[in-house]
Formats: structure tokens, sequence, C-alpha cells
């Protein structure tokens, strides 16, 4: 193999390994379908998962400009005052009293107890800072940030003002990669050394300019993240890959207060299958599961307001599933929708808990 093609090869390697999203494993990333107005989830916990964090994969060429990687926030808080960490993707942490000096960050982590909640962006814990500066408590802060977060207002809020402040990444990044893969070989090939030499630093002004514009985002817009996103201008002037995924990575703190069902509701995607099913696990907790039914009696309020705003209730989400190719089907699971025979009482998969009949089963 010629230097040259091994050369292709490792560039190539390179920029597929940029060409994705770690993210804290409570995270879903939502990616805009080209047409209509449904979102897909990306689950961060499906695909590969480490300890804290799991992999979403970005398309390759044309940027994600559809892609929300959306957070959910780290600490919830039930109407008892119990805490809830969100330490990995599984059952949170719960903890019973939390103050101020109980709650420690650091790199990327937020402290509490022992535990530790994996944060990708800052401005996920900016929220708390300032309430925790205004002098609420912080079971006050922890269910502003739930509301805020949940709020179909302030998600499309804040979705328009990324896709506003980011649209010179977004035709930047492709300019990048078409000029780095094709555009520089071509010019090696057909014109010799000197115009790639050329070609080369006019690709090198482009990643100064996406640095520059990077460092803007974060003095001006976003400034919660401003340590971070500088971190990223230095990287994007230096490496080529990360200057073409520069939209996506900076998306990561741009949607980092923001949940996934407040941006559905934003954006009217009101039957997805993925909102039906977050509800229904909010409504029916995992019997015997004491954080699973603190956390979804912690969110079920902000969830009923944020519903609410769109014109949607909880029954509009708690009904049964469509059966219509199921006659067979007597019974189903509110939690996992998963359809039974009549007889059966419980559901093996949601460890146990009470099936209902189905109201007009289909003559057999
Ligand atoms: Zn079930």
């Amino acid at each position: 193999m010629s230097a040259f093609a091994e050369f292709w090869l490792i560039a190539c390697a390179l920029f597929l390994w940029e060409s994705t999203l770690w993210l804290p494993r409570r995270s879903i990333a939502l990616r805009r379908a080209w047409r209509g107005n449904q979102w897909r989830v990306l689950d961060a916990d499906g695909l590969l998962v480490m300890r804290e964090l799991g992999l979403v994969l970005l398309l390759p060429l044309p940027p994600d400009g559809g892609l929300a990687p959306c957070q959910a926030p780290p600490l919830a808080v039930d109407g008892d005052g119990a805490f809830l960490l969100n330490v990995g993707a599984g059952r949170p942490a719960l903890l019973a009293g939390v103050a101020w000096g109980d709650l420690h960050e650091e790199a990327q982590h937020l402290r509490v107890d022992g535990h530790q909640a994996r944060i990708s962006s800052p401005r996920c814990i900016a929220l708390l800072r300032r309430a925790k500066q205004r002098g609420a408590s912080p079971a006050a802060a922890v269910r502003q940030a739930w509301r805020l977060a949940l709020s179909p207002a302030r998600a499309g809020r804040e979705w328009r003002r990324w896709r506003l402040v980011s649209a010179p990444l977004r035709w930047i990044g492709p300019v990048l990669t078409l000029g780095f893969f094709l555009g520089l070989p071509l010019t090696y090939i057909y014109r010799g050394s000197g115009p790639s030499v050329l070609f080369a630093l006019w690709l090198w002004g482009l990643m100064g300019w996406t640095a520059g514009h990077l460092w803007w985002l974060g003095r001006r817009v976003y400034p919660g993240a401003r340590a971070a996103l500088r971190m990223d201008a230095l990287l994007s002037l230096l490496v080529p890959f990360h200057a073409m995924r520069a939209f996506e990575i900076a998306a990561l703190h741009a949607m980092g207060t923001t949940h996934p069902v407040g941006l559905m509701l934003a954006t009217r995607d009101l039957t997805n299958p993925w909102l039906g099913g977050f509800v229904r696990r909010m409504l029916h907790p995992l019997p015997g599961v004491a954080a699973d039914a603190a956390f979804g009696a912690a969110l079920r309020g902000p969830l009923a307001a944020a519903l609410a705003r769109c014109g949607k209730t909880f029954d509009d989400y708690d009904g049964a599933p469509e059966v219509a190719d199921d006659p067979a089907a007597g019974a189903y699971c509110p939690r996992c929708h998963g359809r039974y025979l009549a007889h059966v009482q419980s559901c093996p998969d949601c460890l146990g808990l009470q099936l209902r009949t189905l109201a007009n089963p289909q003559p057999g």
C-alpha cells in the first residue's frame, strides 16, 4: 500500500472517530426526520456503552443538522424532598436530604454523597449554580431545572436560537470534509505540491474561522459552557476532524438543558411513540423499586404542566395499545404496552406490574 493510501485510510478512521458523540447514559439525542416533524430517538444507552457514557453515531457526511443531543437534569427531587441522582442509565440513586454543601462539581461530574453523575455540558449545572446564588434551596433549584428542561416554550426557543447561531457551522463542516478528503488529494495529483500547500492553507483558514465561531458561541451565546467551547475552539484550530464536526460537538452544549420531551412538545411531535412510552414509565413505576417510584413522583408534576401547554393530558398517552393485529390479546401492561392473554395477571418484563384488561377484545 502506498504511503498516500495509508495516510488516507488513517484520516478516514480519525474522521469516523470524530463522527461520534459520547453522551451520559441518561441522555437522548433526537434527530429530525428529513420530512415531516417527527423526531428519531437515539438512546445513548442503546448502542455501545461504557460505565457512564453511551455512543451516538453521527451521520457521516452532511452535518447532522437535525441533531439535538438532549440531557435531562442530573438531579431530581420528589414531593417529600427525597433527591435522586441519575448516576448512569439504570435506576437513579436515592439520597435522603441534600444541602448545597453536599453538591460538588468536579471535572465533568456532579458528586453527591459518594455518588456521581456524569455531565457532558457545564450548562446543565449552570442552572443550579445560578439558583444557589439567588438564595434558593437545592430542592427549589432542582424543581426549577426540571420545569425549564420540560417546558415546550423554552425548548422551542433554545432550538431556534441554536439553529440561528450555528448556521455558518452547518456549511463549513461539509466544505472542510470535502476539501480535505477530495480537494486536497486531487489538487496534489493534478496540480503538484505548490498549489496543494496553498489549498491546505485555505482549509486551515476555514478551521481558524470555525475556531473563532466556537469561541464567539462560548463568549456571547452560551457563557455557561465557555470553558468547554474554548477547548473545542482550540482543538478545531489544530485537528481538522474536530473542526469538521464542530457543529455537532457544540450542539451538545446548546441543548444541554433541554429534555427531549420539551423539544418534542415544542415541535408538535405529539404522537411520537417514545413520548408515550416516557409518560407511561413515569405513571407506572416498577413495583417494589423505591427509586423508580420516587423518580416518577418527582417528574409527574412538571410533566403534566408541560403536556397541558400543548393541550394534552396523561390520559392521551395512558390508553390501551393498538391490538387490531393481535385478536388473541386480552390484557396489556400499562407501562411497556406488552400484550398478554386474558388470564395473565402481571407483566414479567416490568417486575410483575399489574396488567389491565383490554376494554374491547376483538372476537377471536
Ligand atoms: Zn410491562
